[in-house]
């Protein structure tokens, strides 16, 4: 579309900076430019008009760690241990549900994100079928997103198969919004070997199909403070150093690995992962529900690690709140180290933006400028909660709401207007969710 965003702060998270009284120019899927309302309002005349008066203009958040299928999960083990809780409830679960169970799932979870301002997410699930999967879903909504497949080593056969299909048939698809990983699911179920294999594997995908975006790799890395042993007891290899000492060594580092959690970390591995140029992503929500411990995200950024933002999947969060997710990560930093000027609401604003694009290599989102994708989010400051206005960044992060966000707009479409879903029913796809959770829950106790 040919649009302008007219009136509000525009918060570029790129060179312009924050701009009182702004607009953002769309045509054709992206930004063409970006400024003062009063200067590009005449430039632009017969464009469609976006009011954004009294609002917040900023890029699409960037959830950069979930499993977009788990809402079907949502709320159905919670108070477990993490070992027991995949074990007993949610892997067990997970084995009874279908390729459409999946799809259905991943739809509820990107409604839910888009609603809330969520324009990109990273997931890593099962590719259990070639139509009816998470793909699909970002893709029929209308996000944008990386979508993986998670390997085990006891499914290696299934994995390579999966991974080729995925690949092959989702990476660039949907206009360039659909781009596929290699998602080696931790070191304690991946084995060393495997997960060598998996990083050639996802280097031969850069080589074939690089030209379309970049090919990550997600894993799960230090989660919890039993890791290291989990993996010397799974393959009997040394973990003293720290996980990503390990990682490295087997030669599976680069700016391509995305790191989700990173809680459990020696000075050696954030050495090695600013040397290698690691991505890590905070899920502070998580973290603090599953009781798995405190990333040391201000430890990260001193040394120079991008770190992005998620909320991880619907049944260990619960939502896919990434408003939320900035609040805590701010608050859990501040708390647990003694000092309330660790991540300051700028600085997170700009790991839910910016940071999570450069975690998924993706070049043109994350930033309101000129060339970017129009990946742009209307939050509505009209709020008892959201006035007085001192300072646009602070409220975004300390007292906004996702409920808050009033218009989204992904590749240059409008997929959300004045808070409603635009692109499919809402309603429908709710109904949807509740009847596969039913049929689920039967095939379960059959
Ligand atoms: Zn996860």
């Amino acid at each position: 579309m040919e649009a302008i965003i007219i009136g509000g702060t525009v918060i570029t998270m790129g060179q312009e900076g924050t701009i009182r009284g702004g607009a953002v120019v769309v045509e054709g899927g992206r930004i063409v430019a970006v400024g003062k309302a009063r200067e590009l309002k005449p430039k632009f005349p017969r464009y469609e008009r976006l009011d954004a008066r009294g609002c917040a203009i900023l890029p699409g958040l960037v959830n950069a760690h979930q499993h977009i299928s788990m809402s079907l999960l949502r709320g159905y083990a919670d108070d477990y241990p993490l070992k027991e809780w995949l074990e007993k409830h949610i892997w067990p679960l997970e084995a009874k549900m279908s390729g459409r169970d999946m799809y259905v799932g991943a739809l509820l979870t990107c409604a839910e994100s888009l609603l809330g301002g969520v324009t990109t997410v990273n997931t890593m699930y099962h590719y259990a079928h070639p139509e009816w999967n998470e793909a699909k879903a970002i893709a029929d909504i209308g996000m944008r997103g990386v979508v993986g497949h998670v390997c085990f080593s006891w499914r290696k056969e299934e994995d390579r198969k999966a991974l080729d299909d995925l690949v092959r048939r989702w990476h660039g698809a949907a206009d360039g919004r659909v781009r596929a990983s290699v998602d080696p699911h931790a070191p304690y179920t991946v084995d060393p070997d495997y997960l060598v294999e998996l990083r050639h594997l996802a280097n031969s995908y850069n080589e074939r199909y690089g030209d379309k975006g970049a090919v990550t790799l997600h894993i799960h890395v230090a989660e919890t403070g039993d890791e290291p042993m989990k993996i010397k007891e799974a393959f009997g290899v040394s973990v003293d150093k720290g996980v990503l000492a390990y990682l490295d060594e087997l030669g599976v580092l680069g700016p391509d690995v995305v790191a989700a959690h990173c809680v459990f970390l020696s000075d050696l591995d954030i050495s090695i992962m600013a040397e290698r140029g690691v991505k890590a992503v905070h899920n502070p929500v998580s973290n603090m529900k599953l009781a798995s411990g405190v990333s040391p995200v201000a430890e990260l950024l001193k040394a120079g690690v991008v770190v992005a933002l998620g909320t991880d999947g619907p049944s260990s969060n619960n939502t896919a709140d990434m408003f939320e997710t900035m609040k805590f990560a701010a608050l859990l930093q501040k708390v647990v180290l003694g000092d309330p000027t660790v991540l300051p609401a700028p600085l997170v604003l700009q790991m839910a933006t910016l940071n999570g694009a450069k975690a998924l290599l993706w070049d043109d989102i994350g930033a309101l400028e000129p060339g970017k994708k129009a990946d742009v989010i209307i939050v509505d400051f009209k709020k008892p909660h959201l006035r007085p206005l001192h300072n646009v960044e602070s409220h975004l992060v300390y007292a906004a709401k996702a409920s808050d966000v009033r218009t989204v707009m992904v590749d240059g479409q409008l997929v959300v207007e004045d808070g409603e879903l635009k692109t499919m029913s809402l309603e429908k796809i709710m109904e949807m969710a509740e009847k596969a959770k039913e049929d689920l829950l039967s095939r379960l106790e059959a």
